[in-house]
């Protein structure tokens, strides 16, 4: 049997429990997935005395947790950003969290992610995770350094009128990306859990359902053999998201096909897909992470124009959200526009080799090779730099700190051709790297809910399978602090959840 809407080449319906001969395994919480979120669910489903089991499709743990940045978004005054200067409050943390995810951000998600996000870094560095009390100072996706601390726009306006600005990117410690050394701490907590065992090569194929509709197992298919996993207390999918699964993108989020992807290549959102045939909603479906092909010390120095020359945003924002704009709204039709006292004033460790496409002595000529319309770009930038010689920005309230007229000579980058290698050519795709963030519509304890608004039974999720704090927009650290966040909660829920008649029986192995 094959599923039409999602590309399975076998049947993603739930298992009525009543054709299950016999189970092979059973456990108190069975956990689809070991990316940061499924690790967080063992460490706090086993603290709370389930035994748990993990099923793990790849040979070993990490998703795309181990493949990311490390970057955290946690506040409230955290040690680190004490240790920086900075004072903050949940309150405002939360506060910038629903504008920048916005609109329709998931207010109740995201005040209490912000009011125990002090609690929640706790959490982390107490698994061991390392955080370096030190800020990096300046826009850009990955600081070169291991600052422990960075902007994720938060000075940005028009953000700065609805919280007062503090850093919250919180950093694993590490040259570069962070998440290997987020999950070797996390897989090594888990490694001291006696009562948490990890089934690796294992892929859950679909859930398994009892009369009352309660989610109590999955089957599960190991080097060509299924396998009947019982769980007695509560099923948690934290399969990542769906990114890699063209048949979902163009069904769901048709603006994400044809962008690079930003995963471990296994986002096949097969965890969500098994969860929808139970009746669970979904939420968001359409959205995504969209990162830029750019240099955001460029974009900030200079303009950002669309295929009218126009601005169409501040570029000091989280360059995530300048990627939202110009995939969603101006179909990756976008340039970055600045000049050589701009180019040099981005350290060159911070400019990934990234050179510009185009370069000209008046804007006039720039304009031209661009292909723009006659006078668009001469006029964006002549606006620009009359409101910038008073270090004011009245279109888009760029800050004082990044505005300065621009000068001869000029330089484009067409963002279409992606981080092209400096001698030349295209990085391939649109210019955008992208990852899903709509998923299973859950509460704040992880319950996955039905189409009527109600928990399904026995069923969790959280991480990038489940729809997180995000509205339309994104900032980093939303992928990996949540979802450890409501991981654990989900684990802590799904723990207590035991029901009555939970005895096992027929195991085999
Ligand atoms: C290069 C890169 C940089 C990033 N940087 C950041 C960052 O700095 N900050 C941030 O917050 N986010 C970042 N992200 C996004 C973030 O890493 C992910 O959104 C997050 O790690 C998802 O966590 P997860 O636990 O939900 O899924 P994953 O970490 O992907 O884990 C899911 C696991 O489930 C397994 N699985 C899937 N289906 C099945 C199945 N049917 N049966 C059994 N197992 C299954 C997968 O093999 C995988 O191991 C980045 C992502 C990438 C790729």
């Amino acid at each position: 049997m094959v599923s039409h809407t999602s590309q399975f080449t076998h049947s993603v319906k739930p298992v009525p429990a009543e054709a299950v001969q016999a189970y092979d395994h059973e456990t108190d919480v069975l956990v689809v997935g070991f990316g940061c979120a499924g690790a967080a669910v063992a460490l706090e489903a086993s603290g709370a005395g389930a035994a748990v089991t993990i099923l793990e499709r790849a040979s070993g743990p990490g998703g795309s947790s181990a493949l990311s940045g490390g970057e955290i978004y946690l506040g409230g005054g955290t040690p680190v950003q004490a240790a920086c200067g900075f004072t903050d409050t949940a309150r405002d943390m939360a506060a910038y969290l629903i504008g920048a995810l916005g609109p329709d951000a998931d207010e109740e998600k995201i005040h209490v992610y912000s009011e125990h996000s002090l609690e929640h870094f706790g959490w982390l560095a107490g698994q061991g995770v390392p955080f370096k009390e030190s800020l990096w100072d300046s826009p850009t996706w990955v600081p070169p350094t291991d600052d422990g601390l960075m902007w994720m726009g938060e000075a940005a306006w028009p953000y700065n009128q609805q919280a007062a600005p503090a850093a919250r990117g919180h950093r694993v410690q590490s040259e570069g990306f962070g998440g290997k050394v987020l999950m070797d701490r996390l897989v090594e907590a888990v490694s001291t859990r006696t009562d948490a065992e990890v089934h690796a090569d294992t892929r859950a194929l679909r859930l398994i359902v009892d009369e009352q509709g309660r989610a109590c197992g999955v089957i599960a298919r190991r080097f060509g053999t299924d396998y009947a996993y019982r769980a007695r207390r509560g099923v948690v999918l934290t399969t990542g998201g769906f990114v890699d699964n063209e048949a979902m993108l163009a069904e769901h989020a048709p603006e994400l096909v044809g962008s690079a992807k930003v995963s471990d290549s296994g986002d096949d959102g097969l965890g969500i897909v098994m969860a929808q045939a139970a009746g669970a909603a979904v939420r968001r479906m359409s959205t995504g992470q969209v990162g830029i092909q750019t240099i955001p010390g460029y974009m900030t120095r200079g303009i950002v124009v669309n295929g009218h020359g126009q601005r169409f945003i501040n570029e000091d924002v989280y360059p995530g959200l300048v990627g939202i704009e110009a995939l969603y709204r101006q179909g990756m039709n976008v340039w970055v526009v600045l000049d050589e006292e701009a180019f040099e004033d981005v350290p060159e460790e911070e400019r990934w080799g990234l050179q510009p496409t185009h370069v000209a002595e008046t804007v006039a000529e720039l304009e031209k090779e661009m292909g723009l319309p006659e006078n668009a770009l001469q006029h964006t930038v002549a606006e620009y730099n009359r409101h910038a010689e008073n270090a004011e920005d009245p279109w888009f309230r760029k800050s004082a700190r990044w505005l300065r007229p621009l000068r001869a000579p000029f330089a484009a980058i067409d963002v279409r051709l992606g981080m092209a290698p400096p001698e030349g050519g295209s990085a391939g795709g649109n210019g955008a790297a992208v990852f899903t963030l709509g998923g299973l519509v859950t509460d704040t304890d992880g319950r996955v809910h039905d189409l009527d608004g109600g928990p399904i039974a026995g069923l969790y999720a959280a991480g990038r399978a489940s729809s997180g704090l995000h509205g339309g927009g994104y900032i980093s650290g939303t992928s990996l602090g949540p979802g450890t966040f409501f991981g654990r909660r989900a684990g802590l829920a799904a723990a207590g959840s035991a029901t009555a008649g939970a005895e096992a029986t027929g195991v085999q192995e």
